[in-house]
């Protein structure tokens, strides 16, 4: 293993919280987000109570896709076993991103997925953002209603709770959470000003391929 690779992937991890904090979509202790170490079985999260926005790469804790600690002083995540299940079901996904953002948490509580309106949501999300039903956090439970729902979606929303989005890369999984949170923000505001007029996917979908 490595050591360079974990060294560049805990500062990329860091770069990419301070980034979503500084947007917004993470406050005081709350999210998390992990990355796999390439060509290893393991993935380095966030320490249980750090806050996102000023973390240090060396606080970075690596795990093994069970979800036990390999290296590091400080504990890992509460949501560690949500990361270990994703990259268990996806050997494609390199990086997952938990957030609390604020709209999307919003689209959480109402229990509504957030849909492809606007041309280049369809494009990154074409099947949109799906509700997982509430389970709590931490738990074993949790990690397997998001398994179940991540094989076919590279972002969901868990209800009363937050967004996870996933991708090949950190940068890439945190751009699509900023992504589900614009998305949030744009459905709102078209439902306001035209109802469910404005969810009619058929018709968009129909739009956006010609
Ligand atoms: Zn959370």
């Amino acid at each position: 293993m490595s050591i360079y690779t974990i060294k560049e992937v805990s500062e990329r991890l860091v770069k990419a919280s301070r980034e979503l904090y500084e947007q917004g979509l993470v406050r005081g202790t709350s999210g998390n987000m992990s990355a796999k170490i390439p060509g290893t079985d393991t993935f380095l999260i966030k320490p249980s109570g750090a806050r996102m926005g000023f973390l240090k790469p060396e606080e970075l804790v690596l795990v093994d896709l069970q979800g036990n600690k390999v290296r590091g002083e400080l504990n890992v995540s509460l949501e560690t076993p949500m990361h270990a299940v994703v990259y268990r079901a996806r050997s494609d996904v390199q990086a997952v991103v938990h957030t609390h953002a604020p709209m999307a948490t919003s689209f959480g509580i109402a229990k509504t997925d957030i849909l492809p309106l606007q041309v280049e949501m369809f494009m990154l999300l074409p099947n949109g953002v799906p509700v997982v039903p509430f389970e709590q956090p931490g738990s074993e439970t949790l990690a397997e209603a998001v398994q179940k729902k991540i094989a076919d979606y590279d972002a969901v929303i868990l209800e009363n709770h937050g967004v996870v989005t996933v991708g090949p890369t950190i940068e890439v999984a945190c751009n699509l959470n900023e992504m589900v949170e614009e998305a949030a923000k744009i459905q709102l505001a078209a439902m306001t000003l035209s109802g469910r007029d404005a969810l009619d996917l058929a018709k968009l979908k129909e739009k956006f391929k010609t």
